[in-house]
């Protein structure tokens, strides 16, 4: 949405503090993943598997309500920045039902044959446009460009066909548009589209892979087909923003009104951090001139001056580093 925010949040590994609504969604695919876990066992004839937030589970003897709820605990407990009310456990109740009861239980983990639960991704890009070679601080680094992801649920429909089912609990939004995404739009959504180069890389025997989002307080299931050509058009996609990245040397501010709302760095400035705060000195800023700079004016200002270099020894937060993938649902 904005070259900025990706600089500052990845770059400079400086996280905005996550929203409430994604810590609900968070919960809520926990649950899912918990679910797709008892099926996959079933399928394995195991009675018990170990789960990393609620511990052992045995699959001919639990309770929906008491995973909720243990889910709803441990990351509320993580989660300490917002303050949780009795509605919100009830919202998280409410849309896991949502989600299994869904075209009567047709999206219920447990009514699947899971392929893999929280399939994870890292794929490396073996053109000779994704070599990257930069000089850091600890020496010079090069290799290719890889992606890394994580998918909610592969299931198998047949022995050719392969579902991605992917759940999300907030609005149907493109939002960098602010348009609502229709089906038509999901065929060239960026996300989706990744899924299924994913997952074509992943298990190349598949000929068949769909992509099924369900917007569960939005509109309900999607699902798309993509095929060969799209693998093309995803590496295309990366390409352009990999070198649009590789050749920023100032990232642009994408000021809308979503700045003082929605964004961590534009609504805060550096007072009270490790970093001293800059006065606006200039005229025709976000910031009114005799205010602190925000956080990504500042940031715009000082790679001006001093350049991208020296602002990434200067800002980037300690321990930070560029490589490390933070899986959905962790709590770090
Ligand atoms: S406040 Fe606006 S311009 Fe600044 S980083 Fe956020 S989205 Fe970009």
């Amino acid at each position: 949405m904005c070259p900025m925010q990706y600089f500052i949040e990845y770059n400079l590994g400086q996280r905005s503090p996550s929203n409430k609504k994604a810590d609900k969604g968070t919960i809520v695919h926990k649950v899912m993943e918990i679910l797709a876990f008892i099926k996959l066992n079933q399928q394995n004839n195991n009675r018990y598997f170990e789960d990393d937030i609620i511990g052992p589970v045995d699959i001919t003897n639990y309770n929906l309500d008491n995973i909720t709820e243990r889910v709803y605990k441990y990351y509320t407990s993580q989660f300490t920045h917002h303050k949780w009310t009795d509605r919100d456990f009830k919202d998280c109740d409410k849309w896991v039902y949502k989600t299994i009861d869904y075209a009567d239980g047709m999206f219920d983990p447990r009514n699947r044959e899971i392929v893999e639960p929280e399939q994870h991704f890292d794929i490396t890009i073996d053109k000779p446009w994704a070599k990257y070679s930069y000089d850091t601080k600890e020496g010079h680094l090069e290799g290719q460009l890889s992606i890394k992801g994580t998918i909610d649920l592969i299931t198998k429909v047949n022995d050719d066909t392969y579902e991605v089912i992917d759940w999300k609990t907030g609005r149907r939004l493109d939002w960098a548009t602010g348009e609502e995404k229709t089906l038509k739009k999901l065929h060239n959504d960026p996300q989706l589209m990744l899924y299924y180069y994913a997952v074509s890389k992943l298990y190349p025997d598949i000929k068949h892979i769909m992509v099924s989002i369900n917007f569960i307080n939005d509109g309900g299931m999607f699902s798309v087909n993509f095929g060969e050509p799209n693998i093309f058009q995803v590496e295309m996609m990366l390409k352009k923003k990999f070198e649009d990245i590789k050749n920023s040397q100032n990232p642009k501010l994408n000021k809308s009104w979503k700045c003082t709302k929605l964004c961590h760095f534009g609504k805060n400035t550096y007072e009270g951090s490790e970093h001293l705060p800059i006065v606006e000195y200039r005229e025709d800023q976000l910031t009114t001139m005799g205010e602190n700079m925000t956080i990504c004016e500042q940031i715009k200002h000082d790679i001006s001056i001093k350049g991208m270099d020296n602002v990434i020894d200067q800002y980037q937060a300690p321990g930070y580093n560029i490589g490390h993938y933070k899986a959905p649902g962790s709590a770090e």
